[in-house]
């Protein structure tokens, strides 16, 4: 068979961006026809964070086709159903936002307009007790429910994962290397590029070896060293919107309760993570570094650990906003080299599979088509544009004004298309996501109303059944929530059963060793 014109693909860094280009590339379209080449230096090594993630990576892994218990088991991962925003509307608030659906949708209106029905007339039980991932994660519970055939009025549970960055880089190495991908270790020191189109031909390492492409995927984190460093692909710079600019990341003992879900906790100049997987926490402060200095930020952080810190800790330092182009030439970026948004809601993982599944999409066979690439870029824009949005809500819909730091976010100017957005949820309760955006109407529900954001109306539909009705389907629905929670074992008891990695801390509580 001919060997198409885009045979040799040069994928440059072995992060996770990296790795899961690689794994994607090798099963879906093979090394038959294809030359799979990953370049990455130790010397320079990764950024080593990035351990949550969000449900549609398990799109990703079915693609992989990887048995998801080997998955956990290998990445030392806990399962993840939301995040937990601390202290974020106000200092001792907290609000949970969840993967799955609050209630069910009736008669073609979202479950939350019943819900503001129902409340405004007085009806007592909380929104959260309508949702079975909000409800697990606070019994601190866990179950797979895909592929069960219960009965229909209970709902399913819809989860992500929380896993060791650099244990996911080299399970995807192995799974890559397997199925005929190519790795070669250096530090790449040269660009060569044909003189007259601008493609490159070739990335040269240190060691003099030149190594030859048809199609480069810059993976190459943060430097963007194909995208920005031989194109110019310019960046939109977002700080005005996002101002955090630096993260301090440390690695601490598990704390021995193994919490289903990540924890942001709002800090004086930024916020907090918190992530548990089987053998250890995850922590970082994400904060602006014109409010608190990297010292202090890390003095702060090494102080509100849970346990004892396994590391010194670093200091990440990066610009919020995206690469105008992502596909220039024949060169991609993915994963850092294309933008970053801060990890708030955990979507730069999402964003590289978004990128990869885009690109198998449109792959090109005989020759790039500047069409498709004009597309590609168009389409990449918008998965940055509304996730973007969706992140400034969380710091501009707030009560706080106790720092500088909160003071400008609460005060700052936000784009319209989030402004239109705010104005429309808070009149009508009404989130109109469009058929493509990431987070929907749960999403932004739970965040803005999480945030204090109480909208004045509902939609009319939901006043056409009468009161009786209406009690009758939120006590079913709460009734099912109930039943499934109920039905489901604590999360590290599930992990123990099913996925539990060699250096899990089960011993913490001491009763499992
Ligand atoms: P990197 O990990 O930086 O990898 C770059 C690769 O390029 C390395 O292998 C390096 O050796 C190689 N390289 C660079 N230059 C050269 C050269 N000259 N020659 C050869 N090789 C070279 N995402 C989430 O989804 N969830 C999260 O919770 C989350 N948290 C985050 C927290 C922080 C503080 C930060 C900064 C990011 C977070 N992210 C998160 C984003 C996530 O970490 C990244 O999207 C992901 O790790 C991909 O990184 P990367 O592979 O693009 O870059």
């Amino acid at each position: 068979m001919k060997r198409p014109a885009i045979n040799r693909v040069v994928i440059v860094g072995g992060g996770t961006a990296g790795w899961m280009t690689a794994a994607a590339l090798s099963k879906v379209l093979g090394t038959h026809h294809h030359d799979i080449i990953l370049v990455e230096s130790e010397q320079i090594g990764t950024v080593g964070v990035g351990e949550a993630t969000i449900p549609m990576i398990q799109l990703y892994n079915n693609v992989l086709g990887l048995d998801e218990d080997e998955f956990v088991r290998e990445t030392n991962a806990t399962f993840k159903l939301g995040i937990e925003f601390v202290d974020w509307r106000k200092p001792g608030h907290s609000y949970f936002h969840p993967f799955g659906n609050f209630g069910v949708d009736m008669d073609g209106i979202g479950f939350t307009h019943y819900w503001m029905r129902w409340k405004q007339s007085g009806g007592g039980v909380s929104y959260p007790a309508f949702n079975a991932e909000t409800e697990a994660a606070r019994q601190k519970r866990f179950m797979r429910t895909s592929g069960e055939s219960g009965p229909k009025t209970m709902p399913s549970i819809n989860y992500a994962f929380q896993f060791d960055a650099s244990l996911y880089a080299a399970f995807l190495r192995r799974y890559s290397e397997k199925r005929g991908a190519k790795r070669i270790e250096g530090k790449i020191v040269d660009v060569t590029q044909d003189p007259e189109s601008g493609d490159i031909q070739s990335v040269t390492l240190e060691s003099g070896q030149a190594i030859e492409g048809d199609l480069f995927i810059d993976c190459s984190g943060f430097r963007g060293l194909l995208i920005e460093q031989v194109y110019k692909a310019g960046y939109d710079d977002w700080s005005h919107w996002l101002p955090v600019n630096r993260a301090c990341a440390v690695p601490c003992d598990s704390a021995g309760d193994w919490l289903p879900y990540t924890r942001s906790t709002a800090r004086e100049a930024g916020w907090q993570w918190r992530i548990p997987l089987q053998h250890r926490i995850g922590n970082g402060y994400v904060y602006c570094d014109q409010y608190i200095s990297e010292d202090e930020a890390a003095v702060k952080l090494m102080s509100r650990l849970d346990a004892p810190a396994q590391a010194e800790p670093r200091t990440l330092r990066f610009l919020t906003g995206r690469r105008k182009k992502t596909w220039v030439n024949n060169c991609l970026a993915f994963g850092l080299s294309s933008g970053f948004l801060e990890p708030l809601e955990s979507t730069s993982i999402h964003l590289i599979q978004v990128a990869i599944s885009k690109l198998l999409a449109m792959f090109p066979k005989d020759g790039i088509n500047p069409r498709l690439v004009t597309r590609y870029n168009d389409e990449m824009a918008y998965e940055y544009d509304n996730v973007k949005d969706f992140l400034i809500a969380h710091y501009k819909v707030t009560e706080r004004e106790d720092t500088p730091f909160w003071q400008y976010v609460k005060h700052m100017d936000i784009p319209d298309s989030l402004q239109e957005r705010l104005d429309i949820f808070k009149a009508r309760g009404e989130v109109m996501a469009r058929h493509l955006e990431l987070f929907k109407e749960t999403s932004w529900y739970a965040v803005l109303v999480g945030q204090g954001l109480e909208p004045e109306g509902y939609h009319p539909v939901a006043d056409a059944i009468s009161e009786d009705e209406l009690r009758l389907r939120l006590t079913k629905i709460r009734n099912g929530v109930q039943q499934r929670v109920n039905g489901m074992p604590e999360h590290r008891e599930f992990v123990r059963q099913n996925c539990a990695s060699p250096a899990a801390a089960f011993g913490v509580k001491g009763s499992e060793k």
